[in-house]
């Protein structure tokens, strides 16, 4: 009889300590939802899962890559280098839009390395639009295509990178054609290397630091100077892709390219959105 009612008991506090523990999840979610109405990210990530605007820039570059790969081919000497391209991975040939979700659905509003350093792993990836075509067409043409990326997942950082470009069924992804930096984003040694024995016809990024380190500045006008300096490059040699939510672009704004989640960062954010607004005092 003891027993019978010590049992009623604990489960009658079980019963208790798990509808608590629902209900603390349905407060912590609604609090993270009506936090999200004022989420930093909400703009850009939507543009990135919605815009038709933003495949179709994808689609615009490589047909512009594949139109310099095209007249490259056209105008090969005999006995010149063999061509090859050099791309950048995420957010050019790799899209992780369903991360971004997932990232507002936590209520976080700045970049998370933990929880990205989850996501990779789990290979959800998409190819971005175009992707496929472009680099099956340069395989196809003798073109090398080549990928380097700058990423750190610890030791297993290269081959999750290499078991998520192929499971789009990417080509020549292997180990001579595939270059994960892990201890700095520089990617300019790797680029030397392979233009010493190929003619490199166009680099591909969502970043400028994948075209030339020299952009890698901490400060937003120097930045944009530099690449004016550049601007015959664009188009030509440096195929550019759209990227509103990571990139060294947050790094000229708050001097680290993956900020803290702070007030203080999201003023400095605020002041960088507004440094051009009208006052009509
Ligand atoms: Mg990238």
């Amino acid at each position: 009889m003891v027993l019978a009612r010590n049992s009623r008991r604990i489960f009658l506090l079980l019963l208790i300590a798990i509808a608590s523990q629902v209900v603390a999840q349905k407060a912590q979610s609604q609090a993270a939802g009506s936090e999200n109405l004022r989420n930093n990210l909400v703009y850009a990530v939507a543009w990135k899962q919605t815009a038709a605007e933003h495949r179709a820039l994808f689609y615009q570059g490589f047909s512009l890559a594949r139109m310099r790969v095209e007249l490259a081919l056209a105008r090969r000497e005999p006995g010149a280098k063999p061509l090859a391209i050099v791309s950048d991975v995420d957010e050019t040939l790799l899209l992780a839009n369903d991360y971004w979700g997932y990232l507002l659905n936590q209520g976080q509003d700045f970049f998370d390395d933990a929880s990205w350093d989850r996501w990779v792993p789990e290979n959800r990836f998409t190819a971005s639009p175009g992707a496929l075509q472009f680099l099956r067409f340069c395989a196809a043409n003798q073109v090398e295509v080549f990928y380097v990326t700058n990423r750190d997942q610890g030791e297993d950082t290269f081959e999750l990178a290499l078991a998520n470009l192929q499971a789009v069924g990417f080509p020549n992804v292997d180990e001579e054609h595939l270059t994960v930096l892990r201890a700095s984003s520089n990617k300019e040694i790797v680029q030397q290397r392979i233009a010493q024995e190929y003619e490199v016809v166009v680099y591909l990024g969502d970043n400028l630091n994948d075209f030339a380190r020299k952009y890698y500045s901490t400060d937003v006008d120097a930045r944009l100077e530099l690449m004016e300096a550049d601007r015959d490059l664009y188009g030509r040699n440096y195929i550019l892709f759209p990227n509103p939510t990571d990139g060294h672009w947050i790094r000229a704004i708050f001097g680290d390219s993956e900020p803290p989640p702070s007030d203080d960062n999201r003023q400095k954010f605020l002041e960088a959105a507004t440094r051009s607004a009208w006052d009509p005092r």
